[in-house]
């Protein structure tokens, strides 16, 4: 059994390396990362299989997280618009408790969050100890959309308003430094890039438009934002090269295909939940005494006919039916 699953966590290891960038290592998305690259599987239904393997572990491992209470993780998920991060975050949580994860997603800033330092809002969301935090959309948003429309900058009343060539630098550092202390007091942060092609986009933007249900989700300013595509690409390479660091990597998901998205997303998570390796707590000799004593209490209550301990009769039934 032990076996067993140190051959899945080395082999899930596996899986996400290639994702993986480097610290220190200068990237270039389009040179170095493929949207449609799916690490040889075949089928989409070999996926799903692997997918549902994932979401099984990360329940069990959510669990054993909430259950110890001094660890806690944080998931950034950043993508240009039709990424694919709502239905990413919707697939790899099914099956864990929902009082264990908070999602929270960050949009323009209000008023309130702009009269405050850019960190403060994120900081604000944070998970507790014992829970998964996912950021839909997180601050790297402060050097991705700020940087591709820089009057957003002016917005946010910074000291040096002529400083806008070493702000970036800056905000790398000060993100690399935010994301070691939060390491260094129990939270590991992890962060996920869903790589999409232009190409893919277009088709997702033209099916929302095709298709009346999902009218909803298009937006004008999708398109007009498609047009700073290359911007963009450019701002992602210098920030996946300057903030990929020891404590919190970032990893680059292939997502052209929402399926192949989804399992390197549960990937990357369980893996790091493997990283830490949350126990359920050992109650110790005092509370086993404890519970001997109220087994027993709790027997003594069994009503005339009643089985003196339904639940290990129970057990025992299933155990031989499975024997
Ligand atoms: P969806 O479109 O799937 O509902 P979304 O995350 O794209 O989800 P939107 O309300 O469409 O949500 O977009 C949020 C917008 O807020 C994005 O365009 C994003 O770039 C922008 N945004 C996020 N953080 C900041 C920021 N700090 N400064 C300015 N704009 C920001
Ligand atoms: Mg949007």
């Amino acid at each position: 059994m032990a076996d067993e699953l140190t051959r899945r966590a080395r082999r899930i290891a596996e899986f996400i390396e290639p994702l993986r960038v480097p610290p220190g290592e200068k990237v270039d998305l389009g040179r170095d990362f493929d949207p449609r690259y799916k690490a040889g599987i075949k089928k989409k239904t070999d996926g799903q299989r692997l997918l549902r393997e994932g979401v099984d572990m990360l329940a069990e491992l959510q669990r054993r997280l909430a259950a110890d209470g001094t660890r806690g993780v944080l998931l950034c998920l950043q993508a240009l618009d039709a990424g694919g991060k709502d239905g990413t975050i919707r697939h790899v949580m099914t099956g864990v408790n929902p009082q264990g994860v908070h999602v929270a997603g960050f949009k323009v800033p209000s008023p309130e969050e702009l009269a405050h330092d850019y960190l403060w809002r994120y900081a604000n969301r944070l998970p507790r100890r014992g829970e998964i935090g996912i950021f839909n959309r997180s601050q790297y948003e402060e050097v991705l959309v700020v940087r591709v429309h820089p009057e957003l900058l002016d917005r946010q009343r910074l000291p040096d308003p002529g400083g806008h060539k070493s702000v970036w630098k800056r905000r790398y550092r000060q993100i690399n430094d935010w994301e070691r202390y939060l390491t260094e007091n129990g939270y590991s942060v992890v962060k996920v890039f869903l790589n999409l092609s232009k190409e893919e986009q277009r088709t997702r933007f033209l099916k929302r438009i095709d298709v009346p249900e999902r009218n909803w989700k298009f937006s004008a300013a999708d398109v007009r934002e498609r047009a700073h595509w290359d911007d963009y690409q450019r701002a992602f390479s210098e920030m996946l090269s300057a903030t990929s660091t020891r404590w919190a990597p970032w990893y680059v998901v292939p997502a052209d295909r929402k399926w192949f998205a989804r399992v390197c997303a549960a990937a990357v998570l369980v893996h790091t939940l493997i990283e830490i390796d949350p126990r359920y707590p050992d109650v110790g000799e005092a509370a086993r005494r404890e519970l001997a004593q109220a087994r027993e209490q709790l027997v003594k209550e069994a009503p005339a006919g009643a089985p003196p301990d339904p639940y290990a009769s129970s057990a025992d039934a299933e155990r031989r039916r499975k024997r």
